[in-house]
């Protein structure tokens, strides 16, 4: 199904590679991308999908973790490890109740995941939000306070200051470091062991368990403003994507 590219003249058509093996979810998530603009092609196998990408790299790939040849998790992999193709926005398709499986493919760099059964709104809104977020972590500059909440939030990385509704907040280093890693991408949930990974205050040791206790301590201290520090269960945690 492919949508007329004289409808949007001033943009460059948008490409997404689907990697499903089941025909109907691949054609309904196609037919969904086109009536948004997004040239999609449909790869049934992970070899195909990698042979796809290499030749033409895409601007989304929808990932199926399920597939008879290479796994989801694999193609994940491979992705983010061939530097023509590591900046792909990935969001996986998983069946529900697969929290490791989501876990590992987060933890392999995937951006976002939807488990099926999908409604197709949700799982438009993901996708669109995944294409722009990987554009905007291309074009947003390495310093200066980041506002968040309408105003709500602001985290100053060079000052290491944070504010909630104007008043100074006092955050741990570990805290702080916590807290805008995950402001960092807004919408994107992080495990544990990410949230470990990217956490490099001194002396800090932080164990998985640990990570909700500092969650709770970050939110308490931000009063109004914790409710940008969202639990996604069985995976981890998120920063609120509303601006
Ligand atoms: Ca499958």
């Amino acid at each position: 199904m492919d949508v007329p590219k004289s409808t949007t003249p001033m943009t460059p058509t948008r490409t997404a590679l689907i990697v499903e093996d089941e025909a109907e979810i691949a054609e309904l998530v196609k037919f969904h991308l086109a009536r948004e603009g997004v040239d999609a092609v449909i790869a049934k196998n992970g070899k195909k999908a990698l042979e796809l990408a290499k030749k033409s790299p895409p601007d989304l790939m929808v990932l199926d973790l399920m597939l008879p040849d290479l796994g989801g998790l694999e193609v994940c992999r491979r992705v983010r490890s061939d530097d023509a193709l590591k900046s792909i926005p990935i969001v996986m398709l998983t069946a529900k109740g697969s929290e490791s499986d989501i876990v590992t493919g987060i933890e392999m760099g995937a951006d976002d995941y939807v488990t099926k059964p999908f409604s197709p709104k949700v799982l438009m809104a993901r996708l669109q939000n995944a294409m722009r977020r990987r554009l905007e972590s291309r074009s947003e500059p390495a310093t200066g306070p980041v506002v968040r909440l309408g105003g709500l939030l602001t985290i100053d990385h060079e000052r290491h200051e944070v504010t909630s509704d104007g008043e100074a907040v006092n955050l741990t280093i570990t805290e702080f470091e916590m807290l805008a890693m995950l402001a960092k991408r807004p919408g994107f949930v992080r495990t544990r062991d990410q949230i470990i990974a990217g956490v490099h205050g001194p002396l800090t040791v932080l164990s998985q368990r640990t990570i909700d206790v500092h969650i709770t301590a970050i939110r308490k201290k931000l009063g109004a403003a914790g409710i940008a520090i969202e639990t996604v269960r069985g995976v981890g945690y998120r920063f609120s994507d509303a601006s």
